[in-house]
């Protein structure tokens, strides 16, 4: 599962039509308004979600990058 770097809600595999790619990683979102505040400043949140990152406590999510 992935979860919206701006908001921070989970976004469902079947939602996940709002993404974007920063420094190689895909990022997912909620809705369009959120795309945008991450594409105008893409390092802020991106920073923030590897500092909060449950990949490593749950490698397993890891498979659906
Ligand atoms: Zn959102």
């Amino acid at each position: 599962m992935e979860r919206d770097p701006i908001c921070g809600q989970v976004i469902k595999l079947s939602n996940m039509k709002e993404s974007s790619v920063y420094r190689g990683s895909r990022y997912y979102f909620c809705c369009p308004i959120c795309k945008k505040l991450f594409d105008d400043n893409p390092e802020i949140y991106a920073d923030k979600e590897e500092k909060e990152s449950t990949k490593t406590i749950f490698p397993q999510l890891t498979l659906f990058n």
